[in-house]
Parts: C-alpha cells; sequence; structure tokens
C-alpha cells in the first residue's frame, strides 16, 4: 500500500479507554456549543479534566483542524473521520447490507452496529458544517427506524448538513416508505446516489449478487424520482457491462425523473473487489468510445456527467473536462513518475490500494 496524501489514522495513550466520536479542539478554551461528544484537547499544557481529554501529538495538531471528528476505537486508535481539511467527508452508518456486490469496498458484517448511526447523528451536529457529508454503509436504508432516527437527531439540533447518502435504492420501491423518508429529511439538501450497474436485470442482479434487485431498485428510482428525491445514478464499469455504459446513461436520462447527474466510476481495488479483480476489471481503453458516447447524451439531456477514479493518462484528452478528483484524500496517491507529468495538479491520481499501477506521464517528450 503506497502513501495516502493526508494521514487520517493516530495513537494517543491518553484515549485508550474512550470508544466512539471524539471531537478536537486545537485550544483549551473553545467557542464550540452544542458539542454532544467527548472532547480531545491538544495542547502541550492544559490538563485532563472531567469534560475533556488533553494530549499533545504534533501529528495530530499537524493534520487535524480545530472542530474536527475523529473515532476513538477504545484501544487508543483514532480516525479522522471529518475533517475540514478533507476534500470529501463520508460517515459509514452500518455495515448490513441486502445486496452483496462482487466489487463491494465495505463486505457487510453480520453485526449489532446500530450504535453507528447514533455516533454518525452526533458527529454531523458536533462538526456542524455547511458542506455536503456523504452517508455509506452497507445499506444506510435498510434499517428504517434507524434512518428516520437519525433525521430526528439532527432536526432536534437544529443541524441542516447537506447530506449525500449512497443507497442501493431498493427499499424506495416501497411508496409509503419513500414518502416518510422525504418528510423526514425535509429540513437539510439530501441527494441520494443509487447504483444502476445494466439496462437488463440479469447483469445488474449478478454484480450485486442478488435475485430480484434490478426490480427493487428501478422501482426505487421510479418512485424516489417521482417524488422529486434528487438522484445521482452511479455506474461502475466491469467486464461484464462496459459495452452497454451509454445505454445505462441513455436508460436514465429518459426513463427516469429528477436524475441531477450521472458518475462512471472506476473500479477500487478494495474489499471484495481484490478478490474478483481478474473477473471483473477492464481497462479504461476499452471502453473509451462508450465513454465518449455516455459524455455526449449528458451534453444533449443538460446532464452533468462525471468520470470519476480515471487517471488523467488513462482517458483521451476529450474527456479529460468530465474526470473529477475523485478519491478521498487519505486513499488517494500518486507514483513518483508523475512528477514529470504536466497534468498532475488536474489528476485524481489513484486509490493507495491499487496494485500493478501503470502512468504514461502526460507532456513528456520520448
Ligand atoms: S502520469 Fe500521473 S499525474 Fe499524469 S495523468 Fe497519469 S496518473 Fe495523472
Amino acid at each position: 500500500m503506497t502513501k495516502a496524501l493526508r494521514p487520517d489514522v493516530f495513537y494517543l495513550e491518553e484515549l485508550k479507554n474512550i470508544f466512539g466520536p471524539v471531537q478536537i479542539l486545537k485550544q483549551p478554551a473553545p467557542e464550540l456549543s452544542n458539542l454532544p461528544i467527548p472532547k480531545l484537547i491538544i495542547d502541550r499544557n492544559s490538563k485532563t479534566d472531567e469534560s475533556s481529554t488533553v494530549a499533545w501529538c504534533p501529528l495530530i495538531d499537524k493534520w487535524a483542524e480545530h472542530g474536527d471528528i475523529a473515532f476513538a476505537d477504545g484501544r487508543g486508535k483514532i480516525r479522522i473521520v471529518l475533517s475540514k481539511k478533507a476534500n470529501a467527508n463520508t460517515l459509514l452508518v452500518t455495515e448490513q447490507c441486502d445486496n452483496l456486490c462482487h466489487f463491494c469496498s465495505q463486505p457487510p458484517r453480520k453485526i449489532d452496529d446500530k450504535i453507528l448511526f447514533a455516533f454518525a447523528a452526533q458527529s454531523i451536529v458536533s462538526f456542524n458544517s455547511h458542506h455536503v457529508i456523504g452517508i455509506s454503509g452497507g445499506e444506510p436504508l435498510l434499517d428504517q427506524s434507524s434512518i428516520f432516527n437519525f433525521f430526528k437527531i439532527l432536526d432536534e439540533f437544529k443541524n441542516k448538513t447537506p447530506l449525500h447518502i449512497l443507497s442501493n435504492g431498493r427499499a424506495f420501491k416501497d411508496k409509503a416508505f419513500t414518502k416518510r423518508f422525504i418528510e423526514s429529511a425535509k429540513l437539510r439538501d439530501v441527494e441520494i446516489g443509487i447504483p444502476l450497474y445494466s439496462t437488463s436485470s440479469r447483469i445488474h442482479d449478478y454484480l450485486v449478487n442478488k435475485e430480484g434487485a434490478w426490480n427493487d431498485t428501478v422501482k426505487g428510482l421510479i418512485n424516489a424520482g417521482n417524488m422529486g428525491l434528487p438522484i445521482e445514478i452511479r455506474v461502475i464499469p466491469t467486464k461484464q457491462n462496459y459495452c452497454e455504459i451509454s445505454a445505462i446513461v441513455e436508460m436514465a436520462l429518459t426513463c427516469l425523473n429528477s436524475i441531477t447527474r450521472i458518475s462512471i466510476m472506476n473500479l477500487e481495488q478494495t474489499g471484495w473487489a481484490k478478490k474478483n479483480w481478474n473477473n471483473l476489471y477492464v481497462k479504461p481503453d476499452k471502453y473509451l468510445d462508450e465513454l465518449e458516447n455516455a459524455c455526449q447524451l449528458g451534453n444533449r439531456f443538460g446532464t452533468e456527467i462525471s468520470l470519476f477514479n480515471y487517471p488523467l493518462c488513462h482517458l483521451n484528452s476529450s474527456l479529460y473536462k468530465y474526470s473529477k478528483k475523485s478519491i478521498s484524500d487519505w486513499k488517494n496517491t500518486f507514483p513518483s513518475n508523475c512528477n514529470y507529468c504536466v497534468e498532475k495538479e488536474q489528476c485524481g491520481g489513484f486509490f493507495t490500494s491499487t496494485k500493478n499501477i501503470e502512468v504514461k506521464p502526460l507532456g513528456q517528450i520520448l
């Protein structure tokens, strides 16, 4: 594993007995209100008291900002989960899921993790950001009472942080649930990211490893779209569906409502994708025409198409403008050859988990 742009895991002896979210503060007497979680003050001089833990760690001082949220594992390890320095912030709210995608980056575990939803709500309230926070799983909409309780806590603290919720969309096949969800979320901007991997139920169901999933997801997309919930469609090209990327985009743009944008995402070599890599991964040069067609369709319908997780030297130059620096900085890396590339500033680089990285530094005289 190569080095990430922003380290996010640290160790602090002083936090050995704390489990759950903590808020990092840089001054002893912070002027922050509404703090329902323990405080960690990074300071050389003050002393730990009943209301906060004080510790000094130059690395946390360097990489964390006043007000960031970290998750403590009860053994002294902390991971910064909401960071003002980060290019994107996402919270995991469950490890349970009703799909079993062959490329799942966070394979489901049958454990009681209901507490994660409560931790997420506390973290969002304490972080109190106006920037979008991602909510992911597992499947965040699997346990309906947890999601409604989550919104209730945010409402009680008058929190308005905009949210992007990544869901397989199956829960929205139930119109009553969809209506209640929209009502519960109404105090903030919410966008749902829903993956659609094929125009055919056979291929989608194979990729998510669950018979009947496509029917549920498509019904969910229709219900949520018709009720006005903003939807980002997500597509991951694989050996099974790369020939139909533009057909999936066309289906989304012509058959569904409330599609705000479509993101086409290069596969991440982590979780179950690692063991299934040879069966799934297809190099982008095999489907550059499909990407071109998909982007043209987006232009014609006036819907934003984005390419996530593609190094620029794996694309045609005509596609650069659709490419986003989408990899979270704590798992983003560039091999040393990229230092010779004129496009490095614009490029999204690689996941730290990527094996056998291939780069072709741009602008070099060969
Ligand atoms: S050489 Fe590196 S910086 Fe340049 S486009 Fe490729 S991955 Fe990006």
